[in-house]
């Protein structure tokens, strides 16, 4: 089989590392820059760490918002780190830094980023109830989960931790640990975590799969073909986060 293509966007962030590790599992990396370079055929996508609020607002200027959204949510195997994370979730929350004055954003920001998946939108009006407000990064919006942005702190929430990595099989059957406690399965693979001022996941959708918990709180989670998670892979030795979306 000819070695899969990966697109990993290249407009701000982390992208740099991300390529070199794919490139070393033998993937064919594409740079995404800018709208001509989304429309050649991709097996897989990485969203890089970086600064969402500059990532958002390149991806609208650039016109990549609306094709990118298409590919994921026609099932584009794709992997978000940190800020990719953010740029993926359905709700953002900001504490503090990047907000608009007073919480608003354009109109026609929130009409850029499309309505979210129909089977998600009672969830995002409970987990955020009446306390809901616009925030001014507004991404993909395909995975239905609420982030807070620089959830951890920020100038003291960078850290590393070690966390088992829980992957249900294709049959379905979650062996060892359950989603909801930190069992550890034996053949569940102890993978490092790095965080850099992270995004904090603090609701997710039923149906979405927890991957990595820390402290009882999910750091990695996978909705359909959407990985995604609080910590940097592309910082440490391990592979198994790539793996993972080699796999899918
Ligand atoms: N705090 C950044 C943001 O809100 C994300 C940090 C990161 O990607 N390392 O965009």
């Amino acid at each position: 089989m000819s070695s899969p293509r990966i697109g990993v966007l290249a407009v701000q962030g982390a992208f740099a590392e991300h390529a070199a590790r794919l490139r070393n599992l033998g993937c064919s990396v594409v740079e995404l820059r800018q709208q001509d370079d989304v429309r050649q055929h991709l097996d897989g996508l990485v969203l890089p760490g970086g600064e969402s609020t500059a990532q958002t607002k390149l991806l609208r200027d650039l016109g990549m918002m609306e094709p990118l959204r298409q590919l994921i949510q026609e099932g584009l195997p794709t992997l978000g780190t940190c800020a990719g994370l953010i740029l993926l979730a359905e709700n953002v929350e900001s504490t503090g830094d990047g907000r608009v004055p007073g919480g608003t954003v354009a109109a026609a920001d929130l009409v850029d980023a499309g309505e979210p998946d129909g089977d998600t939108i009672g969830f995002a009006c409970s987990a955020l109830g009446d306390q809901r407000r616009p925030d001014p990064v507004v991404g993909f919006r395909t995975l239905p989960v609420t982030v807070r942005r620089n959830g951890y702190g920020r100038q003291l929430g960078s850290f590393t931790a070690t966390a088992p990595l829980h992957v249900k099989h294709a049959d379905g059957v979650s062996r060892g640990a359950n989603n909801t406690s930190e069992e550890t399965a034996a053949e569940d693979p102890i993978i490092p975590l790095t965080f850099i001022r992270a995004p904090r996941i603090i609701a997710t959708a039923p149906k979405v799969e927890t991957l990595v918990q820390l402290n009882g709180e999910p750091v990695a989670v996978r909705y359909r073909n959407q990985i995604a998670c609080c910590f940097h892979p592309e910082l440490d030795a391990d592979n198994a986060i790539y793996q993972l979306l080699l796999s899918l």
